[in-house]
């Protein structure tokens, strides 16, 4: 190889004898993190592939709203790129977004944060999540995750280099934190806790009362809390209460969340973190380093969804709300005891009298039914014993699962 400079030659030619060198030495040397090898392959993906290949599915499964985003959403996008905007934006995000997005937390949860270095808009909440992780870890820290939960916490407290503590909850307290059982969790490595309420896939909502009790226990252990909010427009019989509303919670708080759930905008990728300065002002150095920004056409079409898309989202909302009293309904109709959850687009019923495990319910209930749900056990501990089903479908639809669901149930009875 012909090499610039004498320097350069020195650098190059060290690095290619090292690889050389640890080739012949050495040729099944693994080039895969030990970190990510730790990451359990996920149970919902092999269940998803397994639906995909079954014709005729009426699916259950999957955590998005059937809507489609609002056409004045969509037409407001659509003029941007007419306008050629088509550039990076800020690394924080477009100002005019963080300004609506700060207005808008402010008037609907009645938390503040200033636009100018406490908001960031980011990839989903997925991405928030991400960073928030990265920006608080050390090797080591704990971050008790309440369990059954959404899958991606443990994996991402993982890859921060963090340890995930699961914490379960139970069907008989409709799988609400128990603060008794927070505080049994907690030890001196415990730097914070995944809050994620209203709740995939149990659909629970903590109130205000029921946070204040948590936020005792986590001022008392100075704790974090990563309030994943992505459902915070839905919930049906309370309104919203974030816990950074709560006396001495905001500088403890890193709020998650985006417009994928409440706005039907899933495949925009756009969320956003609200946190104290000093956590917003470090993370924007993950996020600069790993995104540049937040995709701008999708930030364009963000403003307009705060400016003017309440009103779908309240149209949205009456429905969902009709379409959970009926499935929670109809599962406890057919013997599938199941709460009225208070938020989020999912109902978690059990399905223990069924004698099938979780897995063995959702994979019969595909063949034989063609219905697909998830199994509980997916979502960790407290899981099994359970399957999640989405109520984000039409009516029409979900008619007919509970008609086969019905079906399936009844025909494992008289097996019996
Ligand atoms: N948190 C929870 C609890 C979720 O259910 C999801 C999506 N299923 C996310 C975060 C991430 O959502 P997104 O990246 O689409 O904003």
């Amino acid at each position: 190889m012909k090499l610039e400079s004498n320097l350069i030659n020195t650098e190059k030619r060290t690095i290619i004898s090292e690889n050389e060198d640890t080739g012949k030495r050495n040729k099944t040397r693994c080039f895969l993190s030990s970190r990510v090898k730790q990451i359990k392959p996920s149970g919902i993906r092999r269940f998803f592939d397994m639906a995909s290949r079954v014709e005729g599915v009426i699916s259950l499964g999957v955590g998005e709203p059937d809507f489609v985003t609002p056409w004045s959403i969509r037409d407001a996008a659509i003029g941007f790129l007419q306008k050629g905007n088509t550039s990076y934006t800020e690394a924080a995000g477009l100002l005019e977004l963080r300004k609506e997005i700060s207005c808008y937390m402010k008037s609907h949860f009645q938390v503040e944060y200033s636009p100018d270095s406490e908001i960031i808009v980011t990839v989903g909440g997925s991405q928030a999540l991400d960073i928030s992780l990265r920006t608080i870890l050390n090797s080591g820290d704990e971050v008790i995750i309440i369990e059954p939960s959404y899958l991606a916490y443990a994996p991402l407290v993982t890859l921060a280099g963090g340890l995930p503590v699961s914490l379960e909850t139970t069907r008989g307290t409709n799988f609400k934190l128990q603060p008794e059982h927070l505080k049994q969790a907690i030890n001196t490595n415990t730097k914070a806790l995944i809050l994620c309420s209203p709740n995939n896939p149990t659909g629970s909502y903590l109130n205000q009362d029921e946070l204040e009790e948590i936020s005792k226990i986590i001022i008392e252990h100075d704790l974090l809390v990563i309030s994943d909010e992505i459902y915070a427009e839905l919930t049906y019989d309370e309104p919203f209460c974030s816990i950074a509303s709560i006396s001495q919670m905001r500088e403890r708080t890193i709020i998650i969340s985006g417009f994928s759930k409440g706005f039907a905008m899933t495949g925009w990728r756009l969320g956003f973190i609200c946190s104290p300065d000093h956590f917003c002002q470090t993370m924007l150095k993950v996020h600069h380093n790993t995104m540049i920004c937040a995709p701008s056409i999708t930030q364009y079409a963000a403003i307009e969804a705060l400016k003017n898309g309440q009103q779908y989202v309240e149209e949205m909302k009456t429905s969902y709300r009709k379409r959970r009293a009926y499935v929670v309904d109809s599962l406890n109709e057919m013997g599938l005891e199941c709460h009225l959850p208070g938020g989020a687009f999912y109902v978690f019923p059990s399905i223990r009298n069924t004698g099938l495990t979780s897995e063995q319910f959702a994979e019969n209930l595909l063949i034989q039914e063609k219905v697909a749900v998830v199994p509980g056990n997916v979502f960790g501990e407290g899981g099994e014993g359970h399957i999640r089903c989405s109520y984000a479908s039409s009516m029409e639809a979900l008619r007919e699962a509970m008609k086969r669901m019905k079906q399936f149930v009844g025909n494992l009875q008289s097996v019996k």
